[in-house]
């Protein structure tokens, strides 16, 4: 009888513990800390599929000078990748510290009353770095983000990417794909103030396109046969999303409004990544190309890589100059149906060569005066990749190199190998319990968006694109 009810004891508490420990969490009182923060500002260039391979490659023949200096003056390595590797998933992984049961984004939609719904910002249910940034007073911009769109009340600019499902991506069973700017699309941009301006780019984008492409890819034979002509066709509006970024971006940091955080997102790596692996690396296909076709679209890939890295360095030269820069991809990419035979009755997905879903590493470059120092060498093959962490670790780095407190509720953690010890010295690490979700979602994002999107699934948006001539 003692001992029973000695036990009892223990177990109420050990339950008194427990109900303690959860009072003492909640952070609602857990006051924000108020600075002195850095003055470096930081400047994050999203790539999607960037692979470190193409990028050494490349890099070796001297065709990345951007990426090639970044490496010398800064630190590189691998980020490990949780699966699924879908874009939207590991976008607002990077961006949250969380993975995919936590922030809530599963996917690119989701099932509602037996209809297909596409998550939008505030299906997310963690706070973003944009977020978290913004509740310490710094200016933040993030320009093609994945899962931005309605954009969000952020304290700077929000740029969206609105993702959408057009026919033709459903005709060749491609689901749901990269977005861009819509015309004709509301909330896109934050401020209200600059939408006119931020709009009228896609636009401008759109009737340069084929000039576009011209620059980008060189010039490419007319009469394409049938399958390299679809693979082709399924690039434009991923290389119009990125222009549209490129110059909003380039744009935003002109009009110098002293960012402590700028973000941009670029999605054509892992777009010609999967269309054009096969024409980059015929010697991993049983049934590589036509000769033609290797010497017409071989270099396609290795083309938009030298593109980035030259617009890599058109936004680091317009920044400021004591700018903190990591650019980092959320997986890495490799050939993928290496027997297959590419037959023109397939469609796309089944015509893509390159693919990721067994999560290969993603790739994270970084320099800048709060970093350790390179040591002006560049790595001689991918065994001296090293890696770094994970992507999930992203988002506390980015507050880490801010001087914020990461939560010890994220997933992820502050990367050692990114801070260097000059800097930990005036801004050491420190964490917080967690943010809840009333800490940082915009009071009239719910109320207000809820209210005027509620009847708005994605065929009302279709048909409002199809009218403009977006998509057929
Ligand atoms: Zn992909």
């Amino acid at each position: 009888m003692k001992r029973a009810l000695q036990r009892i004891a223990a177990v109420l508490s050990v339950a008194l513990l427990l109900s303690l420990s959860a009072c003492s969490e909640p952070s609602s009182t857990e006051s924000f800390p108020t600075g002195p923060y850095p003055e470096t500002p930081l400047l994050v260039l999203g790539v999607d599929g960037l692979e470190w391979d193409v990028v050494l490659e490349l890099v070796k023949r001297g065709d990345l000078p951007v990426l090639a200096g970044l490496m010398r003056r800064g630190v590189y390595g691998s980020l490990a990748v949780d699966r699924p590797t879908l874009s939207p998933v590991l976008w607002t992984t990077a961006a949250t510290g969380h993975l995919a049961a936590e922030h809530g984004i599963t996917g690119f939609a989701y099932r509602h009353k037996k209809k297909a719904k596409l998550f939008r910002s505030f299906d997310r249910r963690r706070p973003a770095f944009w977020n978290l940034l913004g509740m310490a007073g710094q200016r933040v911009a993030t320009v093609g983000w994945w899962l931005t769109w309605p954009a969000e009340e952020v304290n700077g600019v929000m740029v969206s990417q609105a993702n959408t499902i057009t026919n033709s991506m459903r005709r060749d069973g491609m689901g749901i794909s990269k977005g861009a700017l819509f015309t004709g699309l509301q909330r896109q941009v934050w401020p209200p103030a600059m939408e006119a301006r931020v709009l009228a780019v896609p636009a401008r984008v759109e009737s340069e396109l084929d000039e576009h492409m011209e620059r980008v890819l060189g010039r490419l034979p007319g009469d394409l046969p049938e399958v390299e002509a679809v693979l082709m066709r399924h690039c434009r509006w991923a290389l119009r999303a990125d222009e549209t970024y490129r110059r909003v971006a380039l744009d935003l940091l002109a009009a110098d409004e002293g960012f402590d955080l700028l973000a941009v997102y670029f999605g054509g790596s892992d777009v010609l990544g999967h269309r054009f692996w096969r024409y980059a690396y015929p010697q991993q296909y049983k049934h590589p190309p036509t000769a033609d076709m290797i010497e017409a679209l071989g270099d396609v890939l290795h083309d938009y890589y030298r593109w980035l890295d030259t617009t890599l360095g058109e936004l680091i030269a317009a920044g400021p100059a004591n700018a903190n820069v990591v650019v980092v991809s959320d997986h890495g990419m490799h050939a993928i149906r290496p027997r297959a035979r590419f037959a023109s009755a397939d469609r796309i997905p089944a015509l893509n060569s390159g693919g990721h879903s067994d999560a290969p590493d993603a790739l994270l470059i970084a320099a800048g005066p709060s970093l350790p120092l390179g040591d002006g060498g560049l790595p001689e093959n991918r065994e001296q990749i090293v890696e770094l962490g994970r992507l999930v670790d992203l988002a506390p780095s980015l507050l880490a190199l801010r001087g914020l407190p990461y939560g010890l509720n994220m997933t992820g953690r502050p990367m050692p190998a990114l801070l260097s010890a000059s800097f930990t010295e005036n801004f050491p690490l420190t964490s917080r319990s967690r943010w809840t979700s009333d800490d940082w979602r915009p009071s009239w994002t719910t109320p207000l968006v809820e209210e005027s999107l509620q009847d708005d699934d994605s065929e009302q948006r279709l048909e409002q694109l199809r009218s403009l001539g977006y998509i057929k």
